[in-house]
């Protein structure tokens, strides 16, 4: 703890999501200890008065909380549980919280296999994109013990939307959350992009077709709201990688399958992401999915811009 009681945070991952996220611990007064395989992405962060650490395990011992904010489920393991991980500085009763969008198997692993130490643990994954993160406007789903997520919450507080910080049930809950979430705006996505090439190749306006929907009992916030950068800009949003989209679609599958709910939709839908990835590479916005019917009808869907003066 600092002089000024406000516990320091350790925080491993500082890529899109987690370098808004620390600077909004920051700004709040956390003390941070922080620790990436890129040591340039802390640079700000140690200017600001953070402390680098060399190791997950570094971390742990110098924090007094550890957040994990990493890509998949593959790195959360190595971070914690492998060499140098968090579980080799951790002190007993310590607190693990994994921000990232994830499955419930690392963590259930970790706390069995150190059931003995009193850890804490708790999943949080987030909504909300890099620039929730960096705006601090994060909408936060926490699976776990009540008493953990009262404690935590100022530290959450800080990084999300107070009023859209959810406590979500036992463990395990808030992955599932997010994953649901993700898996129906994709969906969204792709049955969006189907209908719009659909009607523009039947020969409707591309505006009149999407009034049309927006008014209509088959509207949705990916129609009304998310759609427009593609629409408007051209946008397919790159500050979410493709590789990732294609990570979370993976998992929302394998989440089905392990509860045992089949889910033809979600699966094909995963593929129609890979196949996107596919062609246009790991780095490609989230929404290029929208590009695959847009080349099949010819051109890209775009709205005429607006004419101002013949609107005033
Ligand atoms: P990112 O790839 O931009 O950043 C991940 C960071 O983790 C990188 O800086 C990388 O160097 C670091 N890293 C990887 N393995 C490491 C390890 N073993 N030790 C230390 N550092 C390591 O990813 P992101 O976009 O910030 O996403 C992080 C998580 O948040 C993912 O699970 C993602 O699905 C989720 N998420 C992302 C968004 C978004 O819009 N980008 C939105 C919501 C949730």
């Amino acid at each position: 703890m600092t002089t000024q009681g406000l516990p320091t945070v350790g925080f491993i991952g500082l890529g899109s999501m987690g370098a808004g996220m620390t600077r909004n611990l920051q700004q709040a007064g956390y003390p941070l200890v922080v620790n990436d395989l890129r040591p340039e992405s802390a640079e700000h962060l140690i200017a600001g008065g953070a402390t680098w650490a060399d190791t997950a395990a570094e971390v742990a011992t110098k924090s007094d909380l550890v957040i994990t904010m990493l890509p998949t489920p593959r790195h959360v393991a190595d971070a914690v549980s492998g060499q140098g991980g968090v579980l080799e500085g951790i002190a007993d009763g310590g607190t693990w919280i994994d921000m990232s969008t994830s499955v419930p198997e690392v963590a259930n692993t970790v706390r069995a296999s150190a059931s003995s130490r009193g850890l804490h643990i708790l999943d949080a994954p987030v909504s909300g994109m890099s620039v929730g993160a960096a705006s601090g406007r994060l909408q936060i789903f926490i699976g776990g013990d009540a008493d953990d997520v009262e404690r935590l919450r100022p530290v959450f507080e800080a990084m999300g939307d107070p009023e859209r910080i959810l406590h979500v049930g036992s463990h395990g809950a808030g992955y599932a959350v997010k994953l649901m979430i993700n898996q129906l705006w994709f969906s969204h996505l792709v049955a969006t992009a189907e209908v719009m090439a659909v009607g523009v190749s039947a020969g409707v306006d591309l505006a009149v077709l999407r009034n049309a929907l927006v008014a209509s009992p088959a509207n949705s916030n990916f129609v009304e709201h998310d759609v427009l950068s593609i629409l408007e800009n051209g946008d397919y949003d790159e500050g979410f990688a493709l590789a990732l989209a294609c990570k979370d679609l993976g998992l929302s599958v394998d989440l089905a399958r392990s509860v045992g709910v089949s889910v033809e939709l979600s699966a094909m839908v995963e593929q129609v992401f890979r196949r996107a990835r596919n062609i246009h590479g790991d780095r490609a916005g989230e929404m290029t999915p929208f590009r695959l019917y847009e080349d099949m009808v010819g051109s890209p869907l775009r709205l005429a811009p607006v004419d101002e003066e013949a609107v005033a």
